[in-house]
């Protein structure tokens, strides 16, 4: 298997200007929340309430109850009204618990809090479980995966890189919870035993990084590392290699790495510090066919729909709207999907008609691929269907980062040919 043959250095244009200095806007949910009874598409999702009860913020309503365990809990204080099918910003239609929002927010800590300090490491993952805490960074992961039983861990690294365009929601979010981003990485670092932590951000952000240095000043073991302003550097392995100059297989775990996002350090101190799991999540709203860009604070279960009219709505009638960065996010061509606890950004861009030429075979897709791909003989095998070629160009390990269509001097949305490639093989694997 391939990984990080390609120079994987490519700047893009990060746009983030557009919202990383604007207020943060608090949304409100309407007259009803749809949480998503989905974790990593995995559907086993026990549903612990009825229609007619009554919950509270902070109510657990749901568990994904597989061989992960994933609480699901309620943004609003309301009355249950049942189950509702409804699109998934994973693009499939997805069971939905329907609340009705009583406006009160009245809130019920499901959680007792806990002092990272004093409490074992087996207590804090139990803890990290119980509140549900996943990959914040838009994975959905649960996290106390990566820390329960854990051996071997030399490094932490903290994911505060944030390299997709236009998405600035980490940032923001650090800005404004400095001390849980503090209490969160230290304990994520006790969780896992390692020497040493990393907190990694762009070089780029030369106003913060002295912000961050200053509160990490008191742990020797806690470093604020710069890297370079180039994508796919927020992807695991890329961020990985840049720490450690080391490469592993499946698993960072493997060459004694765990890898956090910077946001879900934060999740997590807000769980252990007020006994609330993610109910309400920062995501960045942006894009040149959204009235106002910004990032917003809004509880879990609010459409797509409500969430961009808070943000004055769409300037264009022909928009591409795509739930997360334009890079690794995918386009949805209704606005009724809802905000999940792992969402982090809404990417509205005018939908402006490209001029598709014939591939030039110029080869830039696969010199910039950063898992060492061939993406446009993917793209020719998946036309052929030709699944032994598929087997052997590794399609699998394909990171959908849109590097190259991004690179594409044809203007060919070469990702998504391999999107389909992966759709295909799964599909033949079943
Ligand atoms: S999206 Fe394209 S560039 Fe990115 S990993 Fe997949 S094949 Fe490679
Ligand atoms: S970058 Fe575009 S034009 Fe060049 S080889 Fe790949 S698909 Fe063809």
């Amino acid at each position: 298997m391939a990984f990080i043959t390609g120079p994987m250095r490519k700047h893009v244009n990060g746009h983030k200007e557009l919202t990383s200095h604007a207020e943060v806007v608090k949304v409100d949910a309407g007259s009803k929340v749809l949480i998503p009874l989905i974790n990593m598409g995995s559907t086993t999702v026990e549903v612990l309430v009825k229609e007619g009860d009554r919950v509270k913020v902070g109510t657990k309503v749901a568990v994904r109850n597989d061989h992960f365990k994933v609480p699901l809990y309620s943004s609003v204080s309301g009355t249950v009204k049942g189950i509702e099918k409804v699109m998934h910003a994973s693009l499939r239609p997805v069971d939905h618990l329907a609340i009705e929002n009583d406006g009160k927010y009245e809130e019920e800590a499901p959680l007792k809090p806990i002092d990272p300090n004093s409490a074992s490491v087996e207590e804090l993952v139990d803890f990290m479980m119980e509140a549900g805490i996943v990959g914040c960074g838009g994975a959905g992961f649960p996290t106390y995966i990566k820390y329960k039983g854990i051996k071997g861990i030399e490094t932490l690294i903290i994911n505060a890189v944030e390299c997709e365009p236009y998405i600035t929601a980490d940032y923001k979010q650090m800005h404004e919870s400095l001390n849980e981003l503090k209490v969160g990485v230290s304990t994520m670092k006790k969780m896992c035993k390692a020497a040493k932590a990393y907190v990694c951000i762009k070089e780029t952000k030369k106003d913060f990084i002295p912000t961050l240095i200053e509160t990490f000043k008191e742990f020797n073991d806690i470093e604020v590392k710069a890297v370079p302003d180039v994508y796919p550097m927020g992807w695991e392995r890329t961020l990985v290699y840049e720490v450690t100059k080391k490469r592993y297989d499946k698993l960072p775990s493997e060459i004694g790495v765990v890898v956090n996002n910077a946001s879900t350090a934060i999740a997590f101190a807000h769980a252990m510090l007020c006994g609330m799991p993610i109910v309400k999540k920062m995501v960045t709203v942006s894009g040149d066919a959204v009235n106002t860009p910004c990032n917003v604070e809004v509880p879990v279960g609010v459409s797509a729909a409500e969430v961009i009219k808070a943000c004055g709505g769409y300037t264009a009638e022909d928009v591409l709207l795509i739930a997360g960065g334009p890079m690794m996010g995918k386009t949805i061509t209704s606005d009724a999907f809802v905000i999940t606890p792992y969402s982090n950004a809404l990417t509205v861009l005018k939908n402006t008609p490209v001029e598709q030429v014939p591939c030039l075979r110029c080869g830039k897709c696969s010199d910039h691929c950063p898992a060492g791909l061939q993406p446009v003989r993917i793209n020719n095998a998946e036309k052929a269907k030709n699944i032994d070629a598929l087997k052997k160009l590794d399609v699998m390990s394909c990171i959908e980062c849109g590097l190259c269509t991004y690179i594409c001097p044809s203007k060919i949305d070469v990702t998504e040919g391999v999107r389909r490639a992966k759709r295909y093989m799964s599909l033949q694997k079943k």
